[in-house]
């Protein structure tokens, strides 16, 4: 096997898998390095969505929702067999948190930021069509509009991007544990455990992008590197055999007030998702009660027949910033820590993976010296 690369990048998720392959098509040595198994992390306990964020309107995080539109048009047409199309129904009741004036304000400028060549707009259902949403709850109810989005296996999407960048040259190793690393005159030495056997190889730049893992795996470097605080946060979805609807449906929750979003999945039904602030091992997240019942709740209230019970129930790590602020509240955006040789990626969504990947490797060939001399190969026509 190969010992030394210009990159070694920790962690098989979907942003660890995007920046092997930039980095392979960009004509960089790389080696991506997971633990598990591809896409094993949070990178197969999404929602499943290919979507811009309707939702961060409301917090005005337009850039991310304009790249986030724009990677959606580009994941339907490089992945079209795995990210679908779909309509997405959103019901506004008296005492939901927005008005219908506010719902097609948003809507529009949603139309607007997608561009071009998008998915379509979107409409408002009249009254004698509310009979087609599959038992929907339409006591105080005002108005449903629809709009697209996508759906995608984000397992499977991790897996292909992970092989597309084997496709482009990357090494992939897994099960690969990274125990330690530490900084020699050139880079990095980095430790690893395959199958029970230690191994170390070496790399001029070390990409940190174990996703939850991630400050636990910073702290096996030395000397330490910069570290953004973060704080996890769980989000556990609800699958059901039976299917509800083969169209999804963007609820508020009457609790609260958060979206929660009902799909079609694998013949059956997802319903999804929870944000509580989880601290201990990321190996070891579990749905709790407490979620469990607060999402039947949400799916009782707007489909009373909708009665069955889950068969499964699973949850994903979310890294956002540290803060007091609700979950709920705070920024997307991708944060990155950065020093010589080490670059760490916080965060983002699977939607923007390739976005998060041309920044990431931007930066590396900044910190290399490289500017002028080597450019991004953009990945927007490469089939995965
Ligand atoms: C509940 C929930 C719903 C979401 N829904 C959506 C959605 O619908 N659409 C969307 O766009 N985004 C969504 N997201 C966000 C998105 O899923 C994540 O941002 C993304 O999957 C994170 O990917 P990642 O590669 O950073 O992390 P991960 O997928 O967790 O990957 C990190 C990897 O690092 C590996 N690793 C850890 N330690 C080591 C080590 N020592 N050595 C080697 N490997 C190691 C792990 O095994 C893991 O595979 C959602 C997130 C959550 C939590």
């Amino acid at each position: 096997m190969e010992q030394n690369f210009d990159i070694c990048v920790i962690g098989g998720g979907i942003q660890g898998a995007g920046i092997a392959q930039a980095a392979a098509l960009s004509g960089f040595s790389v080696a991506l390095l997971e633990k598990s198994d591809w896409g094993a992390g949070t990178s197969s306990k999404s929602s499943k969505l290919i979507h811009g964020g309707l939702r961060y309107l409301q917090s005005f995080e337009i850039g991310l929702v304009r790249e986030s539109l724009k990677e959606r048009r580009t994941l339907l047409n490089i992945a079209e067999d795995i990210v679908k199309p779909n309509w997405f129904y959103l019901p506004i009741y008296k005492n939901s948190q927005h008005k219908p004036w506010q719902l097609s304000i948003g809507l529009t400028l949603y139309r607007i930021l997608a561009g071009r060549k998008n998915l379509a707009g979107f409409k408002r259902l009249r009254r004698a069509q509310w009979s087609q949403l599959k038992g929907l709850n339409t006591a105080n109810l005002q108005t449903v509009f629809a709009y697209q989005d996508a759906q995608t296996d984000d397992k499977t999407l991790t897996r292909r991007v992970a092989l597309s960048a084997q496709t482009e040259g990357a090494t992939l190793l897994c099960p690969a544990t990274v125990i330690s690393a530490e900084k020699t005159h050139r880079g990095y030495s980095v430790r690893l455990n395959i199958d029970g056997l230690e191994k170390t190889i070496y790399c001029r730049t070390l990409v940190n992008a174990a996703g939850p893992w991630i400050n636990p795996v910073a702290e096996t470097i030395q000397p330490a590197p910069p570290m953004v605080n973060v704080d996890l946060i769980q989000g556990t979805h609800l699958e059901f055999a039976e299917q509800l609807s083969d169209k999804c449906f963007y609820l508020e929750a009457q609790q609260d007030h958060r979206a929660i979003f009902v799909m079609p999945y694998k013949g059956g039904t997802l319903l999804g998702t929870t944000e509580k602030v989880f601290s201990g091992d990321a190996d070891q997240v579990q749905p709790s009660a407490e979620e469990i019942e607060y999402l039947l709740e949400v799916i009782r209230y707007h489909f009373p027949h909708f009665n069955h019970k889950p068969s499964k129930a699973w949850a994903g790590l979310r890294v956002l910033p540290a803060s007091d602020n609700s979950p709920f509240s705070r920024s997307r955006e991708v944060q990155y820590a950065e020093s010589d040789n080490y670059l760490a990626v916080y965060g983002g969504k699977l939607t923007g993976y390739r976005a998060t990947a041309e920044v990431a490797i931007k930066k590396i060939i900044k910190s290399m010296n490289l500017e002028g001399r080597r450019k991004v190969k953009d990945s927007s026509k490469v089939e995965i």
